[in-house]
């Protein structure tokens, strides 16, 4: 039979600078010292990137501030002008940014390519579309000020949309920092900025680490902070806020539990277990790690999903036909593999397919732990990889007291046949998302947030406006 296979993307269609600047007042500008970033599949240098010093956050505080009377003060349907003129950059360079994206993150181009910059034109559409309707909402038309964003490396052009996009659209102005290994597509999104001729210091974007990170949260100019990330820092930023005057909102971890009942159509189940834990390697903050299904149909799913992990392809992020991609960076390897180490030692059993790793780069299997107990780290801890941990549950009852057995509360997953089913585990799962029948479905329409550790406010739909207005 004829068997498909495309040529990996290529690299060249876009062009990487050796070196990149701070973002500050609608220019690059060097910054004080630099940091490289590296390709995760195989640890080559991409480029050299400039370390934003809190001087260097000061002056992109003071530009976003000079920006935000011209910009707040613009009719709302201006404003929209030029969130959908980014939009359709966006689209129009789609490929560059998707190719991009692979480079820095490890991703498949497949999910960057349609996924993550398909939504990241979808937010920018959507709340363009906000921009003039903002008293018809009942808002009211008061932005914030200066928004101070910080994001991390696992969905880094998705994530600054979900920040910039409402924020822009409600009149405030935008100091934002990536993560440290994904710098790239902010700075290409830079470069979008000056294309559709934003007005300089609307957006700008500071690059380094957490201490870049913490100078933009301190920063007594910065109104409104909006953090997505760890748990751990999200604790540390709610400190540094607390007492001020500033607004905070949190997207922490998780640890959601995807349910599989006994009258679920099992092979699509399959696919959703497959889609929750191991699109994007698992890097994602609602990624359905805790695998919970009834006990009767338990031997059945993991034969099928056993069946389904071998034809899992692993390799070259550009390649067309890759699904799993490289794990970001060697930290977060080793986070992996201390944690999965950690889930043997506690008695639960490891499988992973046979699959050969690539020499170079940082790379991990995906793996499935059964006998999982529910005192186990495994169970508890976010992983923040390839690494699903299945338990099993006999009643409905059961299946909500051990899904809400986590002091994280993003996201579940339900998957049967029945409505009334649907609505009654809905109705008590302690989660901002729940997915029928499908998981990891996202829409600009629709909020997302956490409820306990993981997080408060919401971001997307009606209620990402609220987070960007004094209501
Ligand atoms: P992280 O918390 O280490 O870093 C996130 C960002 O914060 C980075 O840009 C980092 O440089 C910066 N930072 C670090 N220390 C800081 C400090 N003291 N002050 C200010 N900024 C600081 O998280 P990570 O490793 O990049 O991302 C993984 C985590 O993010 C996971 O726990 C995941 O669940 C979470 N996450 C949550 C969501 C969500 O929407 N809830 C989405 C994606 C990721």
């Amino acid at each position: 039979m004829f068997e498909y296979a495309p040529a990996p993307e290529s690299r060249d269609v876009v062009d990487i600078k050796p070196s990149y600047g701070l973002f500050i007042n609608g220019e690059f500008v060097p910054g004080s010292s630099s940091f490289k970033t590296v390709n995760p599949a195989n640890e080559e240098v991409l480029a050299e990137v400039a370390v934003a010093s809190s001087d260097d956050v000061d002056r992109a505080v003071q530009a976003a501030r000079k920006a935000f009377g011209v910009w707040s003060s613009m009719p709302g349907a201006e404003r929209a002008k030029y969130l959908f003129r980014i939009a359709r950059i966006i689209q129009e360079r789609a490929r560059e940014l998707a190719v991009l994206e692979s480079l820095d993150n490890g991703k498949p181009i497949r999910e960057s390519r349609d996924v993550d910059v398909p939504l990241v034109a979808a937010h920018f559409f959507y709340y363009a579309g906000w921009a003039d309707k903002l008293a018809y909402a009942g808002f009211g038309d008061r932005p914030l000020g200066v928004a101070g964003q910080v994001i991390p490396w696992n969905f880094p052009l998705l994530m600054l949309a979900w920040k910039i996009a409402p924020a822009l659209a409600c009149g405030n102005t935008v100091v934002l920092k990536p993560a440290e290994t994904t710098p790239l597509t902010a700075l290409l999104f830079a470069e979008i900025c000056q294309q559709a001729d934003l007005p300089p210091g609307v957006v700008n974007i500071v690059t380094g680490a957490g201490e870049t990170g913490a100078a933009v949260v301190a920063h007594p100019d910065v109104n409104k902070v909006a953090f997505t990330g760890s748990t751990e820092v999200g604790r540390i930023i709610a400190r540094t806020v607390a007492g001020t005057s500033k607004k905070l909102t949190l997207e922490l971890g998780g640890k959601a539990a995807n349910i599989v009942f006994e009258d679920a159509a099992i092979d699509q189940a399959v696919e959703g277990i497959v889609n929750g834990i191991f699109f994007n390697q698992g890097h994602v903050c609602c990624a359905g790690s805790r695998l919970l299904v009834q006990e009767s149909v338990q031997d059945q799913l993991l034969d099928s999903l056993r069946r389904r992990l071998s034809t899992l392809r692993l390799g070259d992020p550009l390649d067309k036909n890759t699904d799993i991609g490289a794990i970001n960076s060697a930290d977060q390897l080793a986070r992996i593999r201390q944690l999965s180490d950690l889930g043997e030692q506690e008695g639960a059993s490891r499988w992973s397919p046979a699959c050969e790793l690539p020499e170079k780069g940082f790379w991990f299997p995906p793996t499935i732990f059964t006998g999982v107990a529910q005192s186990h780290s495994i169970a508890r801890e976010e992983i923040f990889g390839p690494v699903l941990s299945v338990l099993t549950f006999r009643t409905p009852a059961e299946a909500v007291e051990k899904a809400n057995n986590t002091p994280y509360g993003l996201s579940a997953g339900v998957w049967t046949e029945k409505g009334s089913r649907i609505l009654w585990m809905a109705d008590r799962l302690r989660a901002g998302v729940v997915w029928a029948n499908t998981f990891n479905r996202f829409d600009p329409t629709s909020p997302f947030g956490g409820y306990k550790e993981s997080g408060y406010g919401r971001e997307g739909g009606l209620a990402g406006l609220e987070a960007y207005l004094d209501v």
